[in-house]
């Protein structure tokens, strides 16, 4: 069996320079509740469809006025009770939404390796 250098060869050749990566910003936005930046994929977007529906927006590409929060429980409870969320989306938030998006961060942080279940 052959397994001199050609095996070992392709091993070696990841480069492991990272110094003249181009530097890429991600956008960032504000939790409605504690104002904190973030990148907009840490955050949880909640969005009111054009038919006034609020909900969670996983995808991040939902149509209609969105609005970020920590995905944090207490982010989500401050942004509701607080009515930070419901001026930031300007409309009243359902009652349920509480609870929906408490358990969209819930499944998420859990994270045992249950990944890509939307
Ligand atoms: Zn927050």
């Amino acid at each position: 069996m052959a397994s001199r250098s050609s095996a070992s060869d392709l091993g070696e050749r990841t480069p492991a320079h990272g110094s003249k990566l181009p530097v890429r910003r991600a956008p960032t936005r504000s939790c409605v509740a504690c104002r904190t930046s973030r990148e907009k994929r840490e955050l949880l977007r909640v969005v009111r469809a054009p038919s006034g529906a609020v909900r969670a927006d996983a995808t991040g590409r939902v149509a209609g006025r969105g609005a970020y929060v920590c995905r944090d429980l207490d982010c989500i409870t401050n942004a509701i009770t607080r009515g930070a969320l419901s001026r930031a989306l300007e409309i009243p938030v359902p009652a349920g939404l509480l609870e929906e998006l408490a358990a969209t961060v819930t499944t998420d942080s859990i994270g045992g390796g249950t990944r890509g279940q939307e």
